[in-house]
């Protein structure tokens, strides 16, 4: 599925007012339609997306909640505030939604702040095997305030350890365990986590920013049934704009409304949260779920191109959207990978690689999905890609191959 309209048109009225910064949006418009965008957390929004986000909306001051603002004239925004959690909490099974997070990393913020107190123990992913900043970085306000346990992932296999899972929340009995990753590729077990949180009384979170939008399109499993609160971002796999929302039970409602506003964040934003509830509408429709069940045939085609190529790809394969990749044994690390592709026009991130130093590559299919690329433009990527890295095909030969595939599907066709 692709969209149908061409964003140029808002531009129009910048360029007549202020040509410096129109030159900067169509300039990144442009690097946008003529380079192919792997990066996983990235994705293109409709129009009708971008129309909500740039609305006047945008001007109203509404700090609360619908029906219980501190300002005046907020019987519209109510109104559509109301859409947005009706819709989200349809579109996930959950009894409440709140859609004021800002963004992903506020939403985990949120979640720490209604169930825990600083100083308490909390389990999680570590970093070095794909947890977020905000799974207890020491450079994050998440590694400041809780003290993080980190379990990790099976060295031959690269699957979460369940067994160290388990055994660190009987040693450790951590007040909560996190699930969620940014760059597991494969689906999480929920069932095995509830379980082992029910058994030393903690609570659930699942950090599901990545996924949610697979979970949208019934492609991945849901957390919303076994955790106590999930986290995510709207602007990944989902294709809203850039922003975070919680799901939880009713009886964590009210806490977790109240860690959102007043605790974490002042007046909501209106225009954004018009654009979730656009978002969620359009991830209601068939033609998402058959865009999200396409996203994750296209990932496994391009694993499997990347493996032939000589990557090593962590776990084998993918559930997802998501594939981490080792280059090495093409000569090249994680770092300099991507700096050559960035220059042929593949963009792409560096991760880390569980149980080693070097860095590998991260990559999705979301957004090259969102254009309307199928399996045989993935195989035609993975060979690209493993070209490049190789040496056999030089810069300037792939960057002209990337603007020929990346010009037959453009993301806002005119
Ligand atoms: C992307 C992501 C976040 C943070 O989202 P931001 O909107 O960038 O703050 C948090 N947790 C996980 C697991 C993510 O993948």
């Amino acid at each position: 599925m692709s969209v149908t309209h061409a964003p140029e048109g808002s531009v129009d009225v910048l360029r007549r007012q202020d040509p410096e910064l129109a030159e900067i949006l169509l300039g990144e418009l442009d690097r946008q339609a003529t380079t192919l965008q792997l990066i996983a957390a990235e994705n293109f929004t409709s129009s009708a997306v971008l129309a909500a986000l740039g609305s006047p909306l945008a001007n109203k001051y509404a700090e609360g909640y619908p029906g219980a603002r501190y300002h005046g004239g907020c019987e519209i925004v109510d109104v559509a505030e109301r859409v947005a959690m009706q819709r989200a909490q349809a579109l996930f099974g959950a009894e409440h939604a709140n859609v004021q997070s800002h963004s992903g990393s506020s939403a985990v913020l949120a979640a720490y702040a209604a169930l825990l107190r600083p100083g308490d123990t909390v389990l999680a992913l570590g970093l070095p095997y794909g947890g977020h900043l905000t799974h207890g970085s020491p450079a994050n306000f998440s590694g400041r305030w809780f003290d993080f346990v980190g379990y990790g992932v099976d060295a031959e296999t690269g699957l979460i350890d369940h067994d160290q899972v388990r055994a660190l929340a009987r040693t450790h009995r951590p007040k909560a365990i996190v699930c969620g990753s940014i760059a597991y590729p494969r689906h999480i077990d929920y069932a095995f986590f509830r379980e082992v949180a029910d058994e030393v009384g903690a609570y659930l979170i699942a950090d599901a920013a990545h996924p949610i939008g697979l979970v949208a399109g019934g492609a991945a499993p849901n957390p919303v049934p076994y955790a106590d609160v999930v986290c995510a971002t709207t602007h990944k796999v989902l294709r809203g704009p850039r922003g975070g929302m919680i799901l939880c039970g009713s009886e964590l409602a009210e806490r977790v409304d109240r860690a959102v506003f007043p605790f974490t964040q002042g007046g909501a934003q209106m225009h954004t949260i018009a654009a979730k509830a656009v978002a969620f509408g359009e991830a209601a429709t068939p033609a998402f779920s058959a865009y999200a069940h396409q996203v994750v045939a296209n990932a496994r085609i391009l694993a499997a191109g990347l493996a032939a190529e000589g990557l090593v790809v962590t776990t084998g394969g993918t559930d997802t959207h998501l594939i981490t990749a080792d280059p090495a044994p093409l000569g090249v690390d994680g770092r300099r990978a991507r700096g050559r592709l960035a220059a042929a026009g593949l963009i792409l991130d560096c991760c880390a690689l569980p149980h080693d130093d070097a860095r590998g590559l991260r990559l999705g299919t979301a957004a090259v999905t969102t254009q309307g690329m199928g399996e045989r433009e993935m195989g035609r990527i993975a060979a690209l890609l493993g070209g490049v890295l190789r040496g056999e095909v030089d810069g300037k030969r792939a960057r002209a191959e990337v603007r020929e595939l990346a010009g037959r599907f453009p993301p806002y066709p005119r």
